[in-house]
């Protein structure tokens, strides 16, 4: 069934987006052609109709604006969420950091976007201390709830004696200007020690541990496998319930049913699981394979999601299921991610000198007692990343998604981030509907 054209501009004007179901999901047989969903993302509401209730609705807001039932305004129109939720537009706002403490790794992961970088550099503790004056700044920020994630570049438990430190001189300074810091890290699970744990709680630090769950994909993707069951089985003694992020690729895509059943057999107290695609420029040669595997990806993931809450512990989500509950003006919110070297990248995607986009993604430096950056860099970054293209106007996702970001836009063709786009729509559709399943 090919896509009808019609005039949704009064809908879209006033952040209504009326989508036809089967423009998405003809194959799935279960919405006949005329069945509609009518989400208002700002509102947070999303109704299934007709064809003839967009029809009659169109109307009535062509001649007045407004619906003729005052429910439906108070539902739909009234009362819309702001448009800008935490979003920064200076690094004098930002309120959230990434800190990339090393770029050494013990793995070789077959997917790694860090692979380029490693090496053999470390923070320093002069460089923490500095960005660290900077960012619990009560001279600079005036809201009171800050947050640190550790992340790659590398391992960052690999240089634990840095974010010890780092967490350490945070909370001092946080306690004397009256700040509260939430820490969190993403680990590979291959470092852990009673120490570790005792400061992981001492400092309710939130835990995110990559793993591929399955023997053979970990085995072949990342290695590691006994190794990371045992960090997970100290940290889940000690009673810190890391979320789990796996990377689906072509070898996993369907196997996430499984992979949540093991979880279910090997690890029953694991909640949090995170299944993500890939993201690789070039693994797909065209795109029809891309389109394939972002299928098998739908559908494989909501059966895993189903069946995880089918044992009514374990939560399966993704970044793209995580987006439809947050809005966005932008893909962007603002990163201020800090190296191993010091210098401020707009994204930890991109965080070393080797990186093509390396330059294009660095707006700053920590260096010689000072933080510096180029706040026109910044901005024009963020602005890259604005959903204002003609294709996003019209999407029904561009306050969820916001009009992709730029480091994915560098890395794909336009035939291929239109898949995405595709993909994207279809999979926050099933979301959307899912909420009906059940009435
Ligand atoms: S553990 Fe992380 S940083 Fe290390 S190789 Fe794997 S993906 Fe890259
Ligand atoms: S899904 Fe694509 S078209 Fe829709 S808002 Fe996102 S980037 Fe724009």
């Amino acid at each position: 069934m090919s896509k009808k054209i019609v005039d949704n501009k009064s809908f879209i004007k006033r952040n209504l987006f009326p989508v036809r179901i089967n423009d998405y999901m003809s194959l799935s047989g279960k919405y006949d052609d005329s069945a509609y969903l009518l989400y208002a993302p700002l509102n947070k509401r999303s109704m299934l109709c007709s064809e003839e209730q967009i029809n009659a609705w169109r109307s009535q807001l062509n001649a007045s604006g407004r619906f003729s039932d005052d429910n439906l305004n108070r539902l739909l129109l009234d009362n819309q969420l702001s448009q800008d939720q935490g979003f920064v537009c200076s690094p004098r706002d930002v309120y959230a950091m990434t800190l990339l403490p090393n770029n050494i790794c013990n793995f070789s992961c077959s997917y790694c976007y860090a692979a380029k970088g490693h090496g053999s550099d470390e923070m320093s503790e002069q460089t923490l201390k500095t960005v660290l004056d900077f960012f619990i700044d009560p001279d600079r920020i005036s809201r009171r709830d800050l947050h640190i994630s550790f992340g790659g570049g590398g391992e960052p438990l690999l240089s634990w004696d840095r974010m010890l430190y780092a967490m350490r001189y945070a909370t001092e300074r946080a306690d004397k200007h009256g700040f509260k810091v939430h820490f969190s890290f993403a680990s590979n699970g291959s470092v852990i020690s009673s120490e570790i744990i005792n400061e992981l709680k001492r400092y309710n630090v939130k835990t995110n541990i990559s793993f591929d769950i399955l023997e053979d994909v970990q085995n072949r993707q990342r290695r590691n496998y006994k190794r990371v069951c045992q960090t997970l089985d100290m940290l889940l003694d000690n009673d810190i319930m890391p979320t789990i992020n796996s990377v689906i690729t072509p070898l996993n895509v369907s196997r996430q049913c499984e992979m949540v059943e093991q979880v279910h057999r090997r690890f029953p107290k694991l909640r949090r699981l995170t299944f993500d695609y890939v993201v690789d420029g070039q693994l797909f040669s065209t795109p029809d394979e891309l389109r394939s595997f972002l299928r098998d990806y739908t559908t494989h993931f909501y059966q895993a999601r189903d069946l995880g809450f089918s044992y009514g512990t374990i939560d399966v989500s993704s970044i793209k299921h995580h987006n439809l509950g947050m809005i966005k003006s932008r893909a962007c919110a603002g990163g201020f991610d800090v190296n191993a070297h010091g210098d401020i990248s707009m994204c930890f995607f991109v965080s070393s000198p080797q990186e093509t986009l390396y330059d294009d993604f660095i707006y700053g430096h920590v260096r010689d007692g000072r933080v510096e950056y180029d706040e026109q860099k910044f901005k024009a970054l963020i602005d890259y990343s604005s959903n204002s293209r003609d294709d996003c106007h019209d999407c029904f996702l561009r306050w969820n998604c916001g009009g992709g970001c730029l480091f994915h836009e560098k890395s794909y063709s336009r035939e291929m981030l239109d898949e995405m786009c595709r993909f994207q729509r279809e999979f926050s559709l099933i979301a959307l509907l899912k909420q009906f399943d059940d009435e």
